[in-house]
């Protein structure tokens, strides 16, 4: 008790053994002489053992700061108090032995990592196990030797010293991915080996993130028509252990279809086996629809081409046969055998009549022309469907009485307004009426029917029980030039007026349409708007 008045451990130990028997004050501890900006490792060293711990500071004091305590509890303490960087204890001491201080030490998170060597008497392969199992960084039997203890401690303490280096480097490196993952607007995601699972995804609110390992991720992310798709473009990238390329299509995290352009990197690992794979994936939705906008862009502007094309060679055509016959006939008469007068005067009724075929055949091309141009322009006035209907009547009477064609019209007086341009409105009827009469058979009958047709709209159907159209030939038969059963350039018809009694119509606002069966009859129909249809519903 008396030898522990003495100002320090030096003295006391000098005075002998016996002080081995004595426990020591906690607080007693031998701390090395260096100031406070001694950045050397600080090692503690545990031991009940005055001698001991005297000896083992002295060999350790020239490289090392040091602090001892006499057991395990004040080593505790003295640890949590002051983190050292290693800690050297005895096996066997009062109040709390190495092994108790070793668990203690692991237990608290701010010393499990420090690293321990533990030094016992009890020598042998046992206790050596059962120090490393219990989570000893080393251990030393006692004796050992100076040079033995501190190799030991400077290998461990190296050894720590890269491990944490590691661990920072690690921790890092980790720091930057995160910040890089982060800040990137793709999509970053992880795969195991085999890619079954996703391990990890991080959406950018383009897709959903998957913060858990999942082996539904083909079906959560990508459309079933790519399912396919991306399996067979993994296995090819497994196979060669080279980068996974491809665009398709997701199931964004709003739940409307988008579009990705993903890539993923193989890690691999020493030995070259894939240990996972680490992937970005783009949205590309916009490209893509530009793109598509684009393709059916060019697309249509190719067909609108050809259909031009095309209609100027039919057009040239159908321009020819007659100017043929204009010019044929003309050479006849030019040719100056004096031919009968009767075929001269035949010549003539020939050379007129293709002349004015041909002016109604420019005519029509002309307006349809300005109809597809935007630039003809519809007066949109009421006229009274009885005036129209009189007036078209009036014109067509002599084709269907030359045909033997019966013309049924409804009772006029009853019938609304329509707003539409009188002129044109009429061009359509008489071209719809004379079809009917052109296309019909002989004796057949022509019927005009009106009809309201609902919200301010009434609907005139012109029926004919002719040839009537097979449904391949409804298909085209409002295109200029569709002409069936008949030459082109034959004088019978131009090809053109149902062309431009469709663009007519539309310019007015209204719709056209056909009903017909092969062999029966067809009925054109004609809607208009009509502010006072209500009252015009009249069957004849
Ligand atoms: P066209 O001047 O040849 O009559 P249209 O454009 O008016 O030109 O008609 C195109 C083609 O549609 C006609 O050549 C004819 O084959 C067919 N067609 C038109 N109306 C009828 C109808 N009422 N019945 C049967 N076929 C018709």
């Amino acid at each position: 008790e008396a030898l522990r008045w003495l100002p320090d451990a030096d003295q006391r130990s000098a005075l002998g053994s016996e002080l081995q028997s004595i426990p020591d004050d906690p607080t007693d501890t031998a701390t090395s002489s260096y100031g406070h900006d001694d950045e050397r490792p600080l090692v503690l060293v545990a031991d009940d053992n005055a001698d001991m711990r005297k000896y083992v500071v002295r060999l350790l004091d020239a490289h090392y700061r040091t602090e001892a305590v006499p057991d395990g509890e004040a080593a505790l303490a003295a640890a949590r108090e002051r983190i050292p960087d290693l800690i050297l204890t005895d096996v066997m001491m009062p109040r709390l032995d190495g092994f108790g201080l070793l668990q203690a030490l692991r237990a608290d998170p701010r010393t499990s990592g420090v690293p321990v060597i533990m030094l016992s008497a009890r020598a042998g392969e046992e206790s050596r196990i059962e120090g490393m199992q219990e989570g000893a960084d080393d251990y030393l039997a006692k004796p050992f030797s100076a040079r033995e203890l501190l190799a030991r401690v400077t290998a461990l303490l190296q050894m720590t010293r890269i491990r944490r280096e590691s661990v920072v480097a690690i921790q890092a490196s980790e720091m930057r991915f995160r910040a890089f993952v982060t800040a990137s607007s793709d999509v970053v995601y992880r795969m195991s080996p085999d890619w079954r699972e996703m391990r990890h995804l991080q959406g950018h609110n383009f897709v959903a993130d998957t913060h858990k390992p999942s082996a539904q991720w083909l079906q959560e992310y990508i459309h079933p028509q790519d399912q396919a798709g991306v399996l067979a473009a993994i296995d090819t990238a497994i196979a060669n252990k080279s980068l996974f390329e491809l665009e398709h299509r997701v199931l964004r995290v709003d739940g409307e279809l988008g579009w990705t352009h993903s890539r993923a990197v193989p890690l691999l690992s020493a030995n070259g086996v894939i240990v996972e794979w680490i992937g970005t994936a783009t949205d590309v939705t916009r490209r893509k629809r530009i793109e598509a906008d684009l393709f059916a862009a060019l697309a249509s502007a190719e067909k609108a081409n050809q259909a031009k094309s095309d209609f100027l060679s039919r057009m040239s055509h159908e321009l020819r046969s007659p100017m043929n016959a204009v010019l044929g006939f003309a050479q006849l008469l030019q040719s100056g055998t004096p031919p009968p007068t009767v075929l001269q005067e035949k010549n003539v009724v020939q050379i007129l009549k293709a002349g004015w075929y041909l002016l109604s055949l420019i005519d029509e091309i002309l307006d349809l022309s300005q109809i597809e141009s935007g630039r003809l322009t519809c007066v949109l006035e009421p006229v009274p469907l009885a005036e129209v209907l009189d007036d078209c009547q009036a014109l067509v009477e002599g084709q269907a009485q030359a045909r033997g064609i019966r013309l049924n019209f409804p009772q006029k007086d009853h019938l609304c307004i329509v707003t539409v341009d009188r002129t044109r409105i009429k061009q359509v009827f008489v071209n719809l009426l004379s079809n009917a009469i052109k296309y019909n058979r002989k004796g057949g009958t022509v019927q005009v029917h009106v009809e309201t047709a609902g919200r301010g709209r009434v609907c005139i159907r012109i029926e004919d029980n002719g040839i009537g159209l097979s449904p391949e030939q409804l298909g085209h038969i409002f295109e200029p030039f569709e002409r069936l059963g008949q030459e082109a350039g034959s004088i019978e018809g131009t090809g053109i007026g149902l062309a431009l009694s469709k663009g007519l119509v539309e310019l007015m606002g209204g719709r056209i349409g056909v009903d017909s069966v092969v062999g029966q009859g067809s009925v054109f129909w004609v809607e208009l708007d009509a502010p006072s249809a209500q009252m015009s519903s009249h069957p004849d």
